[in-house]
């Protein structure tokens, strides 16, 4: 009698979702009679909401990345390197494109990978709104090279200013930073550079302080933070001017030239650096797999979490659309959202191979927190617990925040080697080095 084939489920992107439905999948299952395969083009899982500060040099995302390599071995699931780049829905196989070397010697030709079920979970990209010059020119943080690009930038810019201080007493030298989006990225991203500016005296730039830069948040909408309540969004706006952050609001940008943003009034703001954190959207090759999407290139998916077209293909966080019936507006891109759809699909993966019915996703917003780094941290909680919606600032709200990540950790992690690495992570904050400096 032949070997009886595996179940195949074969998830795409090892991000704030896919990786914690991996883990429960391996765990749960294991590899005897389940094959869990994790398809992701890095080597390394940096949890997304830390990138701002991995972007300023506040974490050494080496301390904090995952490899996925090891990661499998312990969680019983296959790890495949490699670029997602279509599916063949009738042979019920993905397509991952050739493995380059860096002069572009092929490696691993183009391949594909049987699926009986299949999770698409490969995360968004910045959304630039096709705006002139905004891909040329500005910085996005999608990834962790991204953000490790934009850490080297400002240093050189750092030590431009620091050394042109030294060599002529009066010089009057700043690093120019204009940010796009007065959403959570762009406004942690402004509060968490102060932080280390202040902290880059203590490491050789001796005349280099928080007052040599010079940060301007540029928000289309009439306020900064629109997903938080009026008061809290004020209270952060207040908090960033304190620290010399000028917040334009009601400010459109039509335009980004080299070292230049051009606005819809025809003002043209200076910058050494110019990063682009204004929306996002799902990577545009989404749009081509000839399953349903929206324009944002997103997979519209039922209440199931399974894509409208195809009840074997399941897609989840940012890459997904989903708005629950009587709703106006879809579930944010968050990763809280994130994290709850890999809960729903890992139930509904089992329920499908059981031959039960699936349930229906409900998600549960337990609102959203913004870090303005040691400054402040401000947002909203939401839930039973409160009841209903409650402003938090300072500490508590600090505490949630960093609760967030805590759980990832768990997640990904389990219980006893999560708890660990909360606490290794506590000692070596006291030792390591408050900035990554290369
Ligand atoms: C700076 C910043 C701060 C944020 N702060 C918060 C916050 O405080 N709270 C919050 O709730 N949310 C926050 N977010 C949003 C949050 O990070 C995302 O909503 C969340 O990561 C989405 O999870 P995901 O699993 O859908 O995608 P991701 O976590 O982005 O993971 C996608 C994965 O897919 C991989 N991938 C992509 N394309 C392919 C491909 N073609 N082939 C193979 N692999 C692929 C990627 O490498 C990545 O590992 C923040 C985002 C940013 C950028």
């Amino acid at each position: 009698m032949g070997e009886q084939r595996k179940t195949q489920i074969v998830v795409i992107g090892g991000g704030a979702g896919g990786l914690e439905l991996v883990r429960r999948l391996g765990g749960r299952y294991g590899r005897e009679r389940h094959d869990i395969i994790l398809v992701e083009k890095s080597r390394t899982h940096v949890w997304k909401p830390l990138l701002h500060e991995v972007a300023a040099g506040a974490l050494d995302a080496n301390l904090d990345e995952v490899g996925y390599r090891s990661h499998c071995h312990r969680w019983g699931y296959r790890f495949f390197y490699g670029t997602f780049e279509g599916i063949n829905r009738e042979a019920r196989e993905v397509l991952i494109a050739p493995l380059l070397d860096e002069d572009g010697t092929e490696l691993v030709a183009r391949h594909r990978i049987r699926y009986d079920y299949l999770v698409i979970a490969v995360g968004s990209v910045t959304n630039d709104f096709d705006t002139p010059g905004v891909a040329e020119n500005c910085l996005f943080l999608d990834d962790r090279e991204a953000a490790d690009r934009f850490r080297n930038r400002l240093l050189n810019h750092c030590l431009r200013v620091s050394r042109a201080m030294t060599a002529r007493g009066d010089a009057d030298e700043h690093v120019r930073i204009a940010i796009v989006g007065g959403g959570a990225t762009g406004v942690e991203l402004a509060a968490e550079l102060f932080n280390a500016a202040a902290a880059l005296r203590h490491y050789g730039l001796e005349v280099f302080d928080e007052s040599r830069l010079k940060i301007t948040l540029i928000e289309a909408g009439p306020r900064i933070l629109p997903a938080l309540p009026d008061k809290l969004a004020e209270a952060a706006k207040e908090e960033l001017e304190n620290l010399g952050v000028r917040v334009l609001a009601g400010v459109r940008v039509v335009e980004a030239r080299p070292r230049t943003i051009v606005t819809a009034s025809g003002e043209t703001i200076e910058g050494d650096l110019l990063v682009w954190a204004a929306g996002v959207k799902a990577p545009e090759f989404l749009c081509y797999l000839g399953l349903e999407t929206n324009r944002n290139c997103q997979l519209i998916v039922k209440p199931t979490m399974q894509t409208t077209q195809d009840e074997r293909i399941f897609a989840l966080g940012d890459c997904c659309s989903y708005t629950p019936e009587g709703e106006e507006r879809p579930i944010p891109p968050r990763a809280q959202a994130a994290h709850q759809m890999a809960a729903t699909v890992f139930a509904n993966l089992k329920r499908s191979m059981d031959g039960r019915p699936l349930k229906t996703f409900t998600y549960h917003d337990h609102g959203s927190l913004v870090s303005l780094s040691r400054f402040s941290t401000v947002g909203s909680l939401m839930g039973n617990l409160v009841g209903g919606r409650m402003a938090v600032e300072g500490r508590l709200a600090r505490l949630v925040y960093t609760s967030l990540y805590r759980m990832h950790l768990l997640a990904i992690h389990g219980w006893l080697k999560g708890l660990a690495l909360i606490l290794v992570g506590h000692a070596t904050r006291i030792v390591r080095p408050k900035l990554k400096l290369h």
